[in-house]
């Protein structure tokens, strides 16, 4: 894929603030620290592009960036140009925190998962070195129960042994129980294409 401009559009915390729907819009999800902001910045191209969702007051927001791209042709040209747009949710970490912080956790991703017309697909990105844990399981769960189409891309998978690479990912689909896992490192850069691939085929 290139990416031709990433920029960040806004926070929001509710549907008032959601940027109007417009391009096909993928939504990324994870436990605090799954690799998230590194996984946005490798599909973007940009070093920097998801640092402001972890400036103090956006971390428990809907953080939306809008990207220009274009597929490159089996010739290695510049297919047509495509917006797309990216909804950054606030990690799990908070729905571990008190109860309060939990249930507006909740409602806010709720709201966003049953409201957002333009929504293609919810990016669930499990940490590949740990396995998916609970709250994965839970999350894939629910926004499968909303008839959301769900992508699951293990992160940091460079931190298994390449030979045992496809065993973890096919694991982790298991735990999961979805039929496919996306193998993904933003550190090494792989993953990246088929993950782009997965996502403008939803
Ligand atoms: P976030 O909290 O989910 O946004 O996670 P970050 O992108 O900030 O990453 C959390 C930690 O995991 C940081 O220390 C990163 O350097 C590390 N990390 C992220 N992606 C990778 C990866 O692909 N491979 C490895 N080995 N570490 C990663």
């Amino acid at each position: 894929m290139i990416v031709l401009s990433a920029e960040f559009i806004k926070s929001a915390a509710d549907a008032k603030g959601w940027p109007p729907a417009g391009p096909p819009e993928f939504a990324f999800c994870g436990r605090s620290n799954v690799g998230k902001s590194s996984a946005l910045n490798a599909l973007a191209g940009r070093k920097q592009l998801a640092r402001v969702s972890r400036t103090p007051g956006r971390t428990r927001l809907l953080n939306f960036f809008d990207l220009r791209v274009a597929e490159k042709t089996r010739s290695g040209a510049r297919g047509p140009e495509q917006e797309v747009r990216f909804a950054d949710l606030p990690g799990y970490g908070f729905a571990a925190g008190p109860r309060e912080e939990r249930d507006v956790w909740k409602k806010m991703i709720e709201e966003y998962l049953t409201r957002r017309e333009s929504l293609r697909a919810l990016v669930a990105l499990v940490d590949g070195d740990l396995g998916a844990q609970p709250s994965d399981v839970e999350m894939v769960r629910w926004a499968e129960s909303l008839e959301k189409r769900v992508l699951c891309a293990a992160t940091k998978l460079d931190k298994i042994a390449r030979s045992g690479r496809r065993q973890q990912l096919d694991k982790i689909a298991g735990q999961l129980a979805v039929p496919k896992g996306y193998e993904f490192s933003a550190k090494e850069h792989f993953g990246v294409e088929e993950l782009w691939h997965a996502l403008m085929s939803a």
